[in-house]
């Protein structure tokens, strides 16, 4: 699989909020400025034929909006399928709502049989040729909180969403052949990760950080870990 970091920064940093693209078409997250950043990094938009929103926090699916008028613009014909947790259908008709409220009969022309959303309590679903399995994360107050796993050939990549350390980034971990690990906290708190449990998860396998502050970023290239890559807007993994 080929895994590119779309963005790799919590939203106190210059980077672009975190989100991944696995095969130039499932997305990971769709946040604020996701989709400029992906006409930056020369992909081709319209290739997305899956987009898995982890959480409702706006640094995640904010942008779905404008991937969706684009398509719309363009009169894009392949069918992109929405993978997130419950209300995410209102959330997005209520930012039509805000943002675009000129615009009449949002489901007619948005949602025209192209593009469609689907909510879950729990996913693990053959989608073309991968198998999406969620594992629920805990991300303070936020519920549900989604983390995914990506399975093709044999081989999987994990991503951990927004989630303070628990069992289910354990289970990530432990079972993923590379993860991608939100690191937005000098310290762990009940919504985040810090440095300190990168480290120790760094015993148990393969590590990309991302969703990272200035300061986790400083933090844990001070840190030098093995086993841990500090993810870059645009860096290419192949796995
Ligand atoms: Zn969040």
């Amino acid at each position: 699989m080929k895994l590119q970091l779309i963005g790799t920064g919590s939203i106190t940093a210059p980077q672009t909020s975190a989100s991944a693209l696995i095969d130039d078409s499932i997305l990971v997250d769709c946040g604020t400025g996701v989709v400029k950043e992906l006409m930056k990094q020369k992909v081709n938009i319209f290739d997305i034929d899956t987009i898995f929103i982890t959480h409702l926090h706006a640094d995640h699916f904010f942008d779905l909006t404008y991937l969706i008028l684009l398509r719309s613009f363009n009169k894009v014909k392949n069918k992109l399928k929405i993978y997130g947790p419950e209300n995410l259908k209102k959330s997005v008709d209520a930012l039509f709502e805000i943002g675009y409220a000129d615009l009449k009969n949002i489901e007619k022309i948005f949602f025209d049989g192209k593009t469609s959303i689907v909510e879950f309590d729990s996913l693990n679903e053959k989608v073309n040729d991968y198998c999406l399995e969620t594992v629920l994360v805990k991300h303070g107050k936020t519920e549900p909180s989604f983390g995914l796993i990506v399975q093709k050939d044999g081989k999987k990549i994990g991503f951990s969403g927004d989630s303070c350390y628990c069992e289910a980034i354990d289970y990530l971990v432990e079972n993923c052949n590379l993860s991608v690990l939100e690191c937005s906290m000098p310290y762990n708190n009940a919504d985040h990760m810090g440095p300190e449990i990168i480290k120790q998860l760094s015993a148990k396998g393969e590590i990309i950080v991302t969703h990272m502050s200035l300061s986790t970023r400083e933090q844990l290239e001070k840190m030098n870990l093995e086993n841990v890559i500090i993810g870059k807007d645009g860096d290419i993994f192949h796995i």
